[in-house]
This record gives structure tokens, sequence and C-alpha cells, in this order.
């Protein structure tokens, strides 16, 4: 797709630091990484974000995302990774090419906090599963 980063950066237009390549994804340091050694998992295909991922590339990314984020562990001695994937700019999306960070963690980095948990009531709890149901 025209002028999408990641489009450029799986083209070879963008020059990115690849750790991991097969014939549906790439992955990429994060340029921004919430700790060293932060990966990207993106499609070579354009998709904007989970809503148009089908069911077989999206079983193709986090099997890519498990790969990356074992070698997190054994190779950069991370304690454990996260995988964070934001759908749509409220929810942080800044590059509207579906993608999957995989983070490594290490004991008491505090590197991401994804929510403040909140302590809503039994009825507010049941008001929003009748929705989402
Ligand atoms: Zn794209």
């Amino acid at each position: 797709m025209d002028n999408c980063v990641f489009c450029m950066i799986v083209a070879g237009d963008i020059p990115s630091m690849r750790v991991y390549e097969d014939e549906d994804c790439i992955a990429t340091l994060d340029i921004g990484p919430a700790n060293p050694g932060h990966t990207l998992i993106i499609p070579k295909k354009h998709v904007k974000d989970l809503t148009e991922l089908d069911e077989a590339l999206a079983g193709k990314l986090l099997m890519a995302a498990k790969k990356i984020g074992m070698r997190q562990m054994e190779r950069l001695g991370a304690d454990g990774f996260n995988i964070v994937q934001n759908n749509g700019e409220a929810a942080g999306q800044s590059v509207l090419h579906f993608h999957i960070h995989v983070i490594p963690r290490f004991k008491d980095d505090g590197a991401v906090g994804l929510w403040k948990p909140g302590n809503p009531s039994k009825d507010e709890l049941s008001e929003i599963a009748d929705k989402l149901s």
C-alpha cells in the first residue's frame, strides 16, 4: 500500500534491523524499544489490523511471535516476554498495518504497564457481559 511505512520496510525501501523472515512475515527491531530486543512481527501483506486478518495468517504470525519470544529468552536472557497488539488509534496503534510487538521482559524491569486495574461492581460487570455475549 502506498505511503505505508511498514509496506516500505517489507519491500526494503526503508532500512530496518530484520531478525527473521519467512514467506508471510518479517520480524524487525522496534526503533523505540520498551526493552532491548523489542521486536515487531509484520505481515508482508498489508492488513490494517486484527479485524482484517484471516485465521491462517493470524496463526502464522503468532507462531513467528513465539519464535522471537523464545529467542529473546534463550539469546538475550529474558525471563519472559509480552505479546502486545494494538487495534485502532485509540488503542495506541501508530502504524495502520497490523503488527505484533514481542517485548522481552526481565524480572522487575517495569518496562510495560498496560492498564490500571479497575474495581467494577457485579452489576456493572453483568451489564457489560450481557453486551459482549
Ligand atoms: Zn502496509
